[in-house]
This record gives C-alpha cells, sequence and structure tokens, in this order.
C-alpha cells in the first residue's frame, strides 16, 4: 500500500503538472473572504502562493484586496470567487508593491485597479527586477505573466463600492507605502503586510524604526479582525505584536552586532530567541534582512567610531 508522504508527494506533482493553486476561500465574515497562501517562499512547488489574499461581496460587485503572485493566480481566483458568490469582480485594491500581491493584476487591468501613488510608481521602477526573479524562482507557473501596475491612485481616505466604505489608512516602513483597508462595515482590517504572523516578516525595503510606528498606528484602530498579509486572521492584535517583537528583535541583534564588529555571517547565525523558533522562515529570514540592512549599519558604526576618534 502507498504510504501517506507518497500520496502526498503525488499529490503536490500533479498539482504543480496541472499548475493548479487549489485555492481556497475561507469565509472570515458576513460577505468577506481570505484566500490564504503557505507559509514558504516562492518556490517551483508553490508556484508562489505563500500570501493571504481577501475578497469583499459588496452590492456593487467583488472587491479584491490584492490580486496574487500570477497570471495563473488571478484566473483560478476568479473561479474561486465564483464558486462562494455569483457576484462579478469589479474592482482590486493593492496593499504595497511586493509582487506576490500584485502580479495577479494583469487578469484584471479592465476594472479600476487602485493602489497608493508611491506604490504605482515603484511597480513601474520594480516590476521588471520582480518578475526576472519570480519567474526564476517559480518557474512554469508564471508562464505570461506580465507586471502590471494598478492603474487607479488613491487620494481620499475612504473608498466606497456597492454599499461598503473601505477606510484607507496609509502606512508606510515595510515598504515605501503601505495601506491598510478598513471594511468599515464589517469591521475586517486588512494590513497587508505591515502584519505578519508567525511567520519571518521580510525587510528587503524595509525601514524598521517607520514600521514599529505604522505597527502602533494599527494597534490604534478599531477592528473586528485583523487579516495579516501572511499568516492567520485573527479577531486580536496578535499579528501586530508577532511583527513588532521580531522587528525589535532584529533591530538589536544588528545594531549590536555592527558595535561589536560581527562579520555578515556570524549575524547570519546566531541564536533565533525561543519565541520565533516555531515560525516559518526566520533563519531564511534573517539572512536576507542581514544582507538588505546590515551594510548599512556596519558603516553607519563605522563613522561614528571614526568621528569619536577625531574628537
Ligand atoms: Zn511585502
Amino acid at each position: 500500500m502507498a504510504s501517506f508522504a507518497s500520496l502526498l508527494c503525488a499529490a503536490l506533482t500533479q498539482a504543480e503538472t496541472l499548475f493548479d493553486y487549489q485555492l481556497q476561500p475561507v469565509q472570515v465574515a458576513e460577505g468577506t473572504w481570505v484566500v490564504p497562501g503557505v507559509p514558504e517562499d516562492f518556490s517551483r512547488s508553490n508556484g508562489g502562493n505563500i500570501v493571504n489574499i481577501g475578497f469583499i461581496e459588496t452590492s456593487a460587485g467583488v472587491v479584491l484586496i490584492d490580486t496574487g503572485p500570477s497570471l495563473r493566480y488571478a484566473q483560478q481566483l476568479e473561479a474561486a470567487v465564483a464558486r462562494v458568490t455569483s457576484q462579478p469582480i469589479v474592482a482590486a485594491i493593492i496593499t504595497h508593491h511586493h509582487p506576490d500581491h500584485w502580479f495577479g493584476n494583469q487578469h484584471f487591468k479592465t476594472l479600476p485597479i487602485y493602489a497608493l501613488p508611491e506604490t504605482l510608481g515603484a511597480m513601474v521602477n520594480e516590476g521588471d527586477n520582480f518578475a526576472d526573479n519570480l519567474y526564476r524562482m517559480s518557474g512554469d507557473w508564471m508562464r505570461s505573466t506580465e507586471p502590471t501596475p494598478a492603474n487607479t491612485a488613491l487620494a481620499d481616505n475612504t473608498l466606497s463600492i456597492g454599499d461598503h466604505t473601505f477606510q484607507l489608512i496609509k502606512l508606510k516602513g515595510h515598504t515605501v507605502a503601505d495601506l491598510a483597508v478598513l471594511d468599515t462595515n464589517t469591521g475586517v482590517l486588512f494590513a497587508g503586510d505591515l502584519a505578519f504572523d508567525q511567520r519571518a516578516p521580510t525587510t528587503p525595503h524595509a525601514d524598521i524604526d517607520t514600521w514599529l510606528a505604522s505597527l502602533d498606528s494599527l494597534g490604534d484602530i478599531d477592528y473586528r479582525l485583523l487579516v495579516p498579509g501572511h499568516g492567520q486572521p485573527a479577531p486580536d492584535d496578535r499579528a501586530i505584536q508577532f511583527t513588532r517583537h521580531y522587528l525589535l528583535w532584529l533591530q538589536n541583534l544588528l545594531r549590536q552586532s555592527a558595535q561589536v564588529g560581527d562579520v555578515p555571517t556570524d549575524v547570519i547565525n546566531k541564536p533565533i530567541p525561543a519565541a520565533f523558533q516555531e515560525a516559518s522562515l526566520v533563519r531564511e529570514e534573517l539572512s536576507r534582512s542581514v544582507i538588505h540592512l546590515y551594510p548599512g549599519l556596519e558603516a553607519n558604526t563605522l563613522s561614528t567610531h571614526k568621528q569619536g576618534g577625531y574628537n
């Protein structure tokens, strides 16, 4: 008899062959669903399905919160939406410019796709680089995907679609512009990648102090459910707390290491605190964060020491 592992392996191989993301919308509030991704990095087995995508049924049709990592994903997302509502998709709101959140735009390009102006600019500037990276990491899942920036800049603090009013909370720190979206009808807060839960936050475009301030702002919002960009939705602030604790640990680790003159390989191999040992991708993201953030800190520390020497 075939073992469970070999059956699972066969199922995964079949999913890869068919490029079937097996999207399963989970209802989280009235007329509101989240399509959860896996707590992994982009790969040829997950096709980039690593992110939470949301959608809301309004009286004017369905609004997407982010569009996913590829054209195939977006096509399958539309089919998954059609399994739970007869309403058509009429608009998308993009939280920030990281590609897992908007490379599905191409499939919805005739609809209004909203984003903050700085996010639009970053999509234009970085889309091709992101595409190179995702084709390399996810392979044929990406076939025919072309980076398609959002087409409508958000200027106001609210957006009304049908009978729903979305409060648009403009923050930053994870990237140059991070949009949190509060559906005032249901109290569901889509926090984008300002909030991660039980998955190490990514920092390639991060400013940690700014991000920490944005987490304080998120914490002040009166929400009933918080949907993080990666990790489980929850009615409490666990994703905010997880992200804050992780960023403070990372910031202290990098600063202290720079002060004692550790080389990057030392920092990458530092012990992971017990609080994060159960979380996904901590060692991997620490390695990346050291590559992105450590050279700047080393340079600052060096110049401070030099100045001290001259004074
Ligand atoms: Zn992101």
